[in-house]
């Protein structure tokens, strides 16, 4: 199953995605994260992105279309995938649909008060990624992960300029997609304000 994980910033698209997978047993594709780890691994990529990310920016297309299109060829992709963040923009979605046919596109939907709140009091753990939130799901101690026991951070484009950014950024490049993906008739569109639970008992009832 090759599947579109869409949604406003702060949908629950990085939770959900990490259970799903591994019921699914296919992986888990994010861009945000591999452009986090090349940022700070400090390759040329991360470099390059960073600059866009900080800010709420989007990274250039051709730039995720290439990082897209070698990470979908490797060996493990053979058996399906799930793709959270990409793709975010027409051209990128264009460039998808002549490297792979998808199966199935689900949008998480939030509404933009939630997200700024979900987003601005999140916490992410710099070594394992685990996300937190300083109100719906703190860390047992304060400001220390529970699965690995690093040191939690606010990300950079968790700032509230950022956050800002980013919605506004999705409304202009990333909504058009929705019409895009329901009119192939691959859309399904999931309330993503419920709890984590609820959230993920319906996303597999929709890829089973
Ligand atoms: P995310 O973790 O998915 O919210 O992504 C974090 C940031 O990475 C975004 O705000 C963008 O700057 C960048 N990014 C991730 N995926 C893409 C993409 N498909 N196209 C452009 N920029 C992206």
């Amino acid at each position: 199953m090759r599947i579109i994980l869409l949604g406003l910033p702060g949908a629950g698209k990085g939770t959900q995605a990490r259970t799903i997978t591994k019921k699914l047993n296919i992986p888990h594709i994010s861009t945000g994260d591999i452009l986090r780890q090349a940022s700070e691994d400090r390759t040329p990529l991360g470099l390059k992105a960073k600059e866009y990310m900080d800010k709420g920016h989007l990274v250039p297309d051709d730039l995720m279309i290439d990082l897209i299109k070698e990470r979908i060829k490797r060996e493990d992709c053979k058996k399906g995938f799930l793709l959270d963040g990409f793709p975010r923009t027409m051209p990128q979605a264009e460039a998808l649909e002549k490297i792979s046919n998808i199966d199935k596109v689900i949008k998480l939907r939030i509404e933009n008060e939630v997200a700024i709140e979900r987003l601005s009091g999140r916490r992410t753990c710099k070594r394992c990624g685990a996300i937190y939130h300083i109100i719906y799901l703190p860390p047992k101690r304060e400001g220390i992960c529970d699965r690995c026991g690093e040191e939690l951070i606010i990300r950079e484009d968790d700032k509230r300029e950022a956050i800002l950014k980013r919605l506004e950024v999705y409304k202009e490049e990333t909504r058009p997609l929705i019409e895009y993906y329901r009119e192939k008739e691959l859309l399904t569109i999931i309330d993503g304000g419920r709890s984590e639970e609820e959230v993920t008992r319906d996303l597999l009832a929709s890829v089973r």
